[in-house]
């Protein structure tokens, strides 16, 4: 995939992350710095997570580097899944409950355009 894409990528999964350690009301939640290379790009940031979910991230974070497809499919229907069950189970449960969470805002905002 391109730079660009994996980058996107990471945002999609940091506010996926943040919501859902934020929501959960994690205890610890703290400023966790990475770095990542990919394509002789070096990209910096900072993460707003607990340590066990900051640990979840970087996981996935790898599995992104790795990715062996040229145009990522959702992971939810990749022909070759590389994440281990019990990381897949956790992940899935994530990106629910924050998708959940960012469908709840985007209606919250629809009635506050229209007040
Ligand atoms: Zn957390």
């Amino acid at each position: 995939m391109t730079a660009e894409k994996f980058s996107g990528e990471i945002a999609t999964l940091q506010k996926f992350f943040e919501i859902y350690c934020k929501g959960k009301k994690h205890n610890n939640i703290k400023c966790q710095k990475k770095s990542v290379e990919y394509q002789n790009n070096q990209y910096n940031y900072e993460f707003q997570l607990c340590d066990e979910c900051f640990k979840l991230l970087e996981y996935s974070i790898l599995k992104l580097e790795n990715c062996p497809h040229d145009i990522k499919p959702r992971c939810r229907t990749c022909p070759t899944p590389c994440y281990e069950q019990n990381e897949w189970k956790k992940l899935a449960k994530l990106m629910k409950y924050s998708g959940i969470q960012l469908g709840l805002n985007k209606i919250k905002n629809l009635f506050k355009i229209k007040k």
